[in-house]
């Protein structure tokens, strides 16, 4: 493929395609906005470990990444718990969000692509419809394809003509705020159950997101602080470390850095394609909804382009040529993610009580998660007991409201599953706007039910 394509931002997204693509002959070129050395968080997050062999790619360094840490679910009046079952060892890893990307860029390089750091791209060069360049620092560079890599609130994106459909910008409750820190412990303490160093309280302080701190690996601790669609309040962060220092008492006062920054948490684009442009990655919102991973979700989105416009010989990158891609990731993922969308937006609005009673030991135990989550080969599966399900549906019956709720939930999921899995087939603009708008609708409309039911 003799080809120019640029990637603008180095995140795992374009950095997979950037590998591929370059691999199989392009001229790629990758342009950062931060310097060498500093892209990507400087935390660890979680991925499922065979995403790498899923993408073709070698897997990285031992230095890059440690198994996943032991998790609890915390309910919101911190009396019940729910612990995740850890699954065999290094099949879930964290990697080091820095050394993940000099991993990527190694790869790239040796591939044969330049990637131009401290390049802040903010225009798309746009010729009758078509996108055929961006403006760099040394001025108009031409390109056959654009990949924009650049994240939810891409700046590429809303450039792009009305006539593709492509959605601007996410709406602020496609949007979960952060607000990362790192402190330093409080000696001779331990953690809020000693046998598991991360804590995840659902509904945190009654707010539709979650709240942890964990002591990690450095020996520091970790806090994370989300709310759906508003950002953070100095004082509301106050309110907050104050309650995890009641129940946790390893979070000292002092600081070691603090980051407020969004996720994406909603279900991918209705449509990532224009004349010359392609979106990946959270620029296209591939994340998996519930939390907003996006790190494995992007590298399987970037795959599936790379591989798609590879194996097809692409040599004129239209909407019309790209389009299959996207049928195809729908298939794999996207479908899957408008499921768990829906979910989502109905379970970070579960009342408190019942989070409450569910993790009161009274609904599901540590042994039915261990039951779903653990494969056959695990020793510490337990045994199927009969009633096992049967038995959390009898409990369900005497919450009828609860019941409503999961039933409400489950048929609105399902609706969307099979909304997103009738992406048309072929590229047309009026079957996609059609289709675009039907599958968009969808989240609106799940967002203006389930706030008029709070009221
Ligand atoms: C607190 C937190 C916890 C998370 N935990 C997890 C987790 O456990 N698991 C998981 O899978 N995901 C997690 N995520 C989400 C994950 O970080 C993102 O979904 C993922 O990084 C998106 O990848 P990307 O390649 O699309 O973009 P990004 O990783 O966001 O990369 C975009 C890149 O583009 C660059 N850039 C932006 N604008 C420009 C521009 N105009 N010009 C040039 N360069 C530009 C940026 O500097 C950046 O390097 C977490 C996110 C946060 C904030």
């Amino acid at each position: 493929m003799n080809k120019k394509i640029a990637v603008v931002g180095m995140g795992q997204g374009g950095m997979v395609a950037a590998i591929k693509l370059a691999q199989a002959g392009a001229q790629v070129t990758v342009y950062e906005r931060d310097l060498e050395g500093k892209v990507g968080y400087p935390w660890r997050d979680d991925i499922t470990a065979s995403v790498f062999k899923d993408c073709n790619l070698p897997f990285p360094d031992k230095d890059v990444y440690v198994q996943k840490a032991t998790w609890v679910f915390v309910s919101p009046d911190e009396k019940g718990t729910l612990r995740v079952p850890q699954l065999l060892p290094f099949v879930e890893i964290s990697p080091n969000r820095q050394k993940l990307s000099q991993y990527f860029a190694n790869l790239a390089t040796e591939a044969g692509a330049v990637i131009k750091y401290g390049e802040n791209i903010q225009k798309l060069v746009i010729e009758n419809d078509r996108v055929v360049g961006i403006e760099t620092k040394d001025g108009i560079e031409k390109y056959d394809l654009v990949i924009d890599a650049t994240g939810m609130y891409s700046k590429l994106r809303e450039q792009l003509p009305e006539k593709y459909c492509v959605q601007k910008t996410p709406s602020n409750q496609d949007t979960m705020y952060a607000y990362r820190a790192f402190y330093e412990k409080n000696e001779g303490t331990e953690t809020f159950l000693p046998d598991v160093s991360n804590t995840m309280i659902l509904r945190h302080m009654d707010n539709d997101g979650i709240g942890w701190c964990n002591l990690n690996e450095e020996g520091k601790v970790d806090v994370l602080l989300c709310n759906i669609s508003r950002p953070f309040t100095d004082e509301e962060i106050e309110e907050r470390l104050a309650d995890l220092r009641a129940m946790n008492p390893i979070l000292s006062e002092k600081l070691i850095y603090s980051r407020k920054v969004p996720l994406s948490v909603r279900a991918s684009i209705a449509t990532p394609v224009a004349d010359g442009y392609v979106a990946l990655g959270d620029s296209a919102f591939m994340t998996i909804p519930i939390m907003g991973s996006g790190i494995e979700a992007g590298m399987h989105g970037a795959a599936t382009f790379a591989d798609y416009v590879i194996a097809k010989d692409i040599q004129d990158f239209t909407a019309e040529n790209m389009w299959p891609f996207y049928v195809e990731y729908f298939e794999k993922f996207g479908k899957g993610f408008a499921l768990l969308d829906i979910v989502r937006r109905h379970a970070l609005r579960f009342k408190a009580k019942y989070i409450n009673w569910a993790l009161s030991g009274k609904f599901v135990t540590d042994d039915t998660l261990k039951f779903i989550m653990l494969t056959k080969e695990d020793p510490r599966k337990p045994k199927y007991k009969p009633f096992m399900f049967s038995a959390i549906l009898w409990k369900l019956i005497f919450y009828p409201s609860f019941m409503c709720t999961i039933l409400r939930m489950a048929g609105e999921g399902i609706h969307a599953m099979s909304v997103a899995s009738h992406i048309p087939s072929k590229y047309s603009e009026k079957k996609i706007t059609k289709w675009a708008k039907k599958y968009d609708n969808l989240i609106a409309k799940c967002e203006a039910k389930a706030e008029k039911r709070k009221k």
